[in-house]
């Protein structure tokens, strides 16, 4: 092989493979098929993911890391291990990003709060795909305590998806952009339920666990109480109302 060929093969290897290679962290990165099934909304799947970010102080590093339920919910082991190996000074600030695949549930909620207030430097962003029992009031109480205690949750969203499919799953060569593509509707309808929880009021969500073809099917219940609560242009998002129709 002349040094010309050898080029020539490096380059072509280099192009043909993942997107993690020389990246000195790919045993984090989760595989694809695990990406599907974890954060699919449409699936109501046993198991918790964990994908996360840190970032300590003004650096632009980003840690990145993923975890799971073990004994413990996937937040608490996040929380003692970030505790036990992180010594750091109160006064360090350090964001800290979270992609869920389920939202937290009450206890762990209450366990969020308290890290946070033993931290005071430490900012929480959570991004979920699915809402955890979300009918349980005690549930829904956590998720807005939290919110009120500062911590900023959100449904993911396609920019959400396309970002954790980059940066956490070892997707195949040349698949950088085939990330999963959830339909929007169903994105929509969490965000709303999420708004609803956020705003104390009754669930206008119902998903039935119905299964057919290997798929659940959600229902949707949009009750009068509180239909006129939740923010227009949320309700346009989700397609159930018409731009058109003035509703008061
Ligand atoms: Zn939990």
């Amino acid at each position: 092989m002349t040094p010309e060929e050898a080029v020539q093969r490096q380059s072509t290897m280099t192009s043909e493979r993942g997107p993690s290679t020389g990246d000195p962290t790919l045993r984090r990165r989760i595989e694809p098929w695990e990406f599907y099934i974890s954060y699919d909304p449409k699936e109501l799947c046993k198991e918790t993911c964990l994908l996360y970010e840190i970032k300590w102080g003004m650096s632009w590093k980003i840690w990145r890391s993923s975890g799971k339920n073990t004994t413990n919910h996937v937040e608490i082991n996040f929380i003692e291990k970030f505790t036990s190996e992180r010594h750091f000074h109160l006064s360090v600030s350090c964001s800290i990003t979270w992609f869920l695949s389920w939202s937290p549930c009450w206890e762990c909620s209450q366990a969020i709060r308290e890290f946070l207030s033993q931290h005071p430097g430490v900012t929480l962003v959570i991004y979920v795909a699915r809402l955890f029992q979300h009918m349980d009031q005690q549930n829904r109480q956590g998720l807005r305590d939290l919110v009120n205690s500062g911590v900023t949750i959100q449904m993911m969203t396609v920019s959400e998806y396309y970002h954790c499919w980059r940066n956490f799953v070892n997707y195949p060569p040349g698949e950088e952009a085939h990330w999963p593509r959830h339909p929007p509707l169903w994105l929509m309808l969490y965000a709303l339920e999420l708004h609803c929880i956020i705003l104390g009021l009754p669930p206008c969500l119902k998903i039935s666990r119905r299964r057919q073809n290997r798929l659940t099917f959600f229902r949707l219940h949009l009750q009068n109480c509180h239909y006129q609560m939740i923010p227009r242009h949320i309700l346009l998002a989700t397609g159930l109302i018409q731009p058109s129709v003035t509703w008061r």
